[in-house]
């Protein structure tokens, strides 16, 4: 019988929901050996979905604590970045001085947002929001009245929207790009997000750049002035690799890693937000940005550490989205060549979309209708599509169309 891959001590980097997920796996999986922790933020694990939702609204950090109960005896060094590594000895350098000794090292480092160089300067609060430290700092600022200018029209921002217009702010944002959630919305869903913002009173800039700042205004590439007490920054995230990358791992704004979780150097493996990895719908190397990533593949490679015969990490990428009373679930590719709308696409409405491409159903997304998600799940992948016209029409009870035989 083969051996399992892990060897002790097994030091983990950065102390997210991956190194959580994987280090619970670990000790439900029988290891017994030494786990260390490195993280470089000096709070204990957190959530961070609450962040741009829950937490702003009741401020409660210890709500959003994770579970630490199935990741026993592990031992959290906190408040100290890991620097760099040497593959050769199998050390880990930590910023504080301590040198820690490794057999199996694992990444989960995780992303930082991308920053605005145009605002450095500027007067007022401009945050982006990763952190709990960041959460807090936005949650002081923000009040009713206050002019909250978001810039980037993504999850982020949006969903930071949604939660300020409810605490009563005034709501401007910026998307440099003609329509929001580019990376992970059909223009269908987008468009639909876009009008639920602007009833509910934001002023939704499509298409234009913050180019500075004068006074206490933003500028915009149109000309046109946007005035602002807090500005919060969502344009993206870059991923922490920056010590694989020094060590000559293969990184390409993320670690490589494969099924297994293994990168280019033996012994040497990444998990969450940080790896670039193969997204089995798509067939491309990319970087999978959500919760349920980081939780599956930090268990699925505990998992196959273990156990040589454990099945490889080959979840269906999947994120959900909380803004207003709009409950978003996406799964797969959000864009295809083709949609089948369940429903009526409309603000406040429940309704389903099929991404089609090619014939082969490449991607869901619900919006209200969390019943549907796991059942329309099973469409994608190769699953021969049903009738067109039964599956656009929500009375069709979907349970009983896809258990019938295709004809
Ligand atoms: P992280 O949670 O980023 O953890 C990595 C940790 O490593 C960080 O603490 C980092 O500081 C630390 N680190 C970095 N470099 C080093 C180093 N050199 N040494 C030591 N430590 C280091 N996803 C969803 O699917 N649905 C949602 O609704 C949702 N909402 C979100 C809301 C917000 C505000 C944010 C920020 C994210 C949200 N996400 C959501 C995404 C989800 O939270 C992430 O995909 C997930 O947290 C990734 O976990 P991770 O452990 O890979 O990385
Ligand atoms: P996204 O990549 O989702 O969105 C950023 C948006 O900002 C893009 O549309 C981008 O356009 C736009 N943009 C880029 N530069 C500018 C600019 N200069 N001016 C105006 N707009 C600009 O990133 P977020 O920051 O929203 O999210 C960061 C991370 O948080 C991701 O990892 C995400 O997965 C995670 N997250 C997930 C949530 C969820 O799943 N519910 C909720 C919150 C966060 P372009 O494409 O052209 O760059």
């Amino acid at each position: 019988m083969t051996e399992p891959a892990i060897q002790d001590p097994v030091v983990v980097l950065g102390a997210g929901l991956a190194a959580v997920s994987f280090t619970g796996g670990l000790r439900a999986g029988g290891f017994a050996g030494d786990i260390q922790v490195v993280g470089d933020e000096a709070e204990l694990p957190y959530d961070r979905p609450p962040l741009s939702k829950e937490y702003q609204r009741e401020g409660a950090a210890d709500k959003i604590r994770l579970d630490l109960s199935r990741a026993r005896d592990v031992e959290w060094l906190r408040g100290t970045p890991a620097s760099k590594i040497d593959t050769r000895r199998r050390q880990v350098q930590l910023a504080d001085g301590r040198c820690l000794g490794w057999g199996t090292l694992v990444f989960a480092t995780g992303a930082t947002p991308r920053r605005l160089p145009a605002l450095q300067q500027a007067p007022m609060p401009v945050i982006t929001l990763r952190t709990l430290d960041d959460a807090r700092r936005i949650r002081t600022a923000l009040a009713p009245g206050v002019r909250l200018v978001v810039i980037g029209g993504g999850v982020i921002g949006l969903e930071l929207a949604a939660t300020a217009r409810g605490l009563g702010a005034t709501v401007t944002v910026i998307e440099a790009l003609g329509r929001l959630m580019s990376r992970c919305a059909s223009t269908t869903l987008a468009a639909v997000v876009a009008r639920s913002h602007v009833e509910q009173g934001v002023d939704l800039r499509l298409g234009r750049q913050v180019t500075g700042f004068a006074g206490s205004a933003l500028t915009l590439d149109d000309g046109a002035r946007v005035g602002a007490d807090l500005v919060v920054v969502g344009i993206g995230v870059i991923a922490n690799d920056e010590v694989a990358r020094d060590a000559d791992i293969a990184c390409d704004d993320g670690i490589f890693v494969d099924r297994l979780g293994r990168t280019t150097c033996p012994g040497v493996y990444a998990i969450g937000d940080v790896t670039r990895q193969r997204n089995p719908v798509s067939g491309r190397f990319e970087r999978i940005e959500t919760w349920s990533n980081a939780q599956n593949q930090g268990l699925a490679v505990a998992r196959t550490l273990l156990d040589p015969t454990a099945a490889p990490y080959a979840d269906t990428p999947w994120y959900w989205s909380d803004q207003y009373d709009l409950r978003i679930q996406v799964a797969g590719v959000s864009q295809g060549d083709d949609e089948i709308v369940r429903g009526d696409a409309a603000p406040g409405a429940k309704f389903s979309l099929i991404q089609l491409h090619r014939g082969r159903t490449v991607g869901v997304t619900c919006m209200n209708n969390v019943r549907e998600f796991s059942t329309l799940k099973r469409l994608l992948g190769d699953a021969p599509l049903p009738h067109r016209a039964a599956l656009a029409d929500p009375a069709t009870d979907l349970r009983k169309l896809l258990a019938a035989p295709k004809g």
